[in-house]
């Protein structure tokens, strides 16, 4: 049997606009509807928003922790919280980000995300890892430890890169000056 749920009352923010006193309705997990008008469904669960907003999910692009872990504790359950925690708060997709490192510490963090997405079943989606450095310029380096921070090495680039599919952001700066 199908399975309804209805949220109702909500002011749903859409790519047009925000719809007031909106209902969504929502068929075996999926978006059936979305409008200004209440539908009779009626073997649905519903659920009265009270007029607060209803958003689509964030997606999160430079994320480092959360709950009080950090994704380069270099374990699973740094991993798992994190998700969760985000999800809790509104965020259903994230890309992990890691902090100027050494090379082992990056390739670590590479396995521990490819670990942790497996048992990620609870959390925000882990849409893949976003390296912020090591390769910045000394003035471009922001908040990143400037003993990481090191030239673009193809070595060094080359391996992570065929260590692990699940890069998918990576942040790197050159030295820019006043013209
Ligand atoms: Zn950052």
């Amino acid at each position: 049997m199908d399975e309804f749920l209805k949220i109702v009352n909500a002011k749903i923010i859409t790519p047009q606009r925000i719809i007031k006193e909106g209902t969504v309705l929502i068929k075996n997990g999926l978006i059936e509807s979305v409008g200004n008008k209440n539908v009779e469904v009626e073997s649905a669960i519903e659920i009265d928003a009270a007029g607060l907003y209803l958003s689509p999910g964030f997606i999160d692009l430079h994320i480092h922790g959360g709950g009080g872990a950090d994704f380069m504790d270099g374990t699973e359950e740094a991993f798992l919280t994190i998700a969760e925690t985000h999800a809790r708060y509104g965020s259903t997709a994230l890309y992990p980000t890691t902090l100027t490192s050494e090379r082992k510490d990056l390739l670590e963090t590479l396995e521990t995300f490819e670990r942790a997405n497996k048992k990620n079943t609870n959390g925000a989606r882990l849409m893949g890892m976003h390296l912020e450095g090591p390769y910045f310029a000394m003035n471009q380096r922001g908040a990143q430890d400037p003993r990481y921070i090191r030239n673009p090495d193809p070595v060094e680039y080359k391996e992570i890169i065929e260590a692990s599919s699940c890069v998918k952001r990576w942040s790197s700066a050159p030295s820019w000056k006043e013209p």
